[in-house]
């Protein structure tokens, strides 16, 4: 295998620093290239300095002297803002893009790179919820292959190679439950945002974090699936798996159930993404069998989870209805993040968004944009933000 140049889109976040460790640990196979971060700019210039890329991204602009001035005199291009994400995921110096911004934000490098057929390890679910149907039809069109990091997806996507001739009967999406399992809305209603924000099986970011205590991360996980592995909605089932071992699986018209296990380490699903279709030999902790242990499955409570429940709809209903609620939730989990709504309030604030929005059966890209945007101002009104 060839040196791999890579793209970190969301360098600075849990899934790009766990990047770099992957490229870190095989420089004979990988090489950053490009870096990007929003605002944190003390750590993309450490990242700089480490990993000497061809060129960094800092999308606030009020960040870029200061890194300009750090990385004086190295043979790093820095640049800032917004668009400057899109113009970095169309040039050719990078084979592959980990796309790893959080939210709608990354839909628009994601598409750059897919556009100009580069292979895309895909952190960002968002980026398939909100417009899904025209990241993979794009995607297709440029022979631009997308590879799944988000566990289950890889999972799942482990579970397929060598079965290209086989029909999924249906995928069954593995849910921790997050940090609340077993709770009802009367405890639900005084939760606050640290106690949230802490998963017990894994280390992630803010955003997500709040997402699998709600439980959405699993609705936006069925409609990443159902794009991804081009499924009909009553193809995904999701089970709660406390232990989060079973990452995800697969079952076969011939009833057969493939799974794909081992520790929660999201470095896993990472490095296997940018080797692919190699495994890399590595000496993260692994899974035995060696101490009593039980592995269970539980039905998802949606009638306390709401959350679940709306994107599954959103899901069936599709056309801009996911785009929707993909925006509602963002505004709704910026607020809860802030203080400024409870627990439950989050899923109101999504309930009536989805209401209130027109619905378009089949958006077009400009539609996906303006559909977020109403979404959001029409969530933010309702809080005041
Ligand atoms: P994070 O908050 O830790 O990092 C987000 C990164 O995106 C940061 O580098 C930040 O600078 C950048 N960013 C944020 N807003 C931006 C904007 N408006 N424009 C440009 N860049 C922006 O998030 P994370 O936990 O690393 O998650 C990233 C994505 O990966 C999410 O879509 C998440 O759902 C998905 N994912 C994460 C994990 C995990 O373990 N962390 C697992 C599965 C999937
Ligand atoms: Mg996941």
């Amino acid at each position: 295998m060839s040196q791999k140049r890579i793209a970190i889109f969301g360098s600075t976040g849990s899934i790009g620093k766990q990047t770099l460790e992957v490229i870190a640990a095989h420089p004979e196979l990988f090489v950053a290239e490009i870096l990007t971060a929003h605002s944190n700019e003390s750590l993309l210039i450490e990242q700089a300095l480490l990993f000497q890329p061809n060129m960094v991204v800092i999308v606030d602009v009020t960040k870029y002297a200061t890194v300009k001035k750090a990385l004086e005199g190295k043979p790093i291009k820095v640049f800032a803002g917004e668009e400057a994400l899109e113009q970095v995921a169309a040039m050719d110096c990078y084979d592959f893009m980990m796309a790893g911004i959080v939210g709608f934000a990354g839909l628009k490098p994601t598409l750059t790179a897919v556009e100009n057929g580069k292979a895309v390890g895909l952190a960002n679910k968002e980026t398939l919820v909100v417009a899904g149907d025209i990241v993979m039809r794009k995607a297709k069109e440029n022979r631009a292959a997308i590879i799944p990091v988000d566990s289950e997806h890889s999972a799942i996507f482990q579970c397929l190679v060598g079965e290209q001739n086989n029909p999924i009967e249906k995928i069954i999406l593995t849910a921790s439950g997050g940090p609340f399992l077993g709770k009802k809305p009367n405890f639900l209603v005084n939760v606050k945002r640290d106690h949230a924000l802490q998963h017990p099986n894994w280390s992630m970011g803010a955003k997500i974090s709040i997402d699998s205590a709600t439980l959405m991360n699993k609705g936006l996980e069925m409609i990443e699936a159902r794009w991804l592995f081009n499924l009909a909605p009553h193809q995904i089932k999701v089970v709660v798996h406390a232990q989060s071992i079973i990452h995800s699986m697969v079952q076969f018209e011939d009833g057969s159930i493939k799974a794909q296990m081992g520790l929660p380490d999201m470095k896993l699903p990472i490095q296997y993404a940018m080797a692919f279709p190699q495994r890399l030999k590595n000496n993260f902790p692994r899974y035995t069998f060696d101490k009593p242990n039980q592995l269970s499955f539980d039905e998802p409570d949606t009638r306390t989870f709401r959350n679940l429940h709306l994107a599954k709809e959103a899901m069936e209903k599709g056309g801009n209805t996911p785009c929707v609620l993909n925006a509602a939730n963002e505004i709704a989990v910026y607020a809860f993040l802030r203080n400024r709504i409870g627990f439950l309030e989050m899923t109101e604030l999504i309930e009536k968004t989805l209401e209130k929005i027109n619905y378009i059966a089949t958006p077009s890209l400009e539609d996906y944009f303006e559909t977020d945007g109403e979404a959001r101002n029409f969530a933010a009104s309702l809080i005041q933000l």
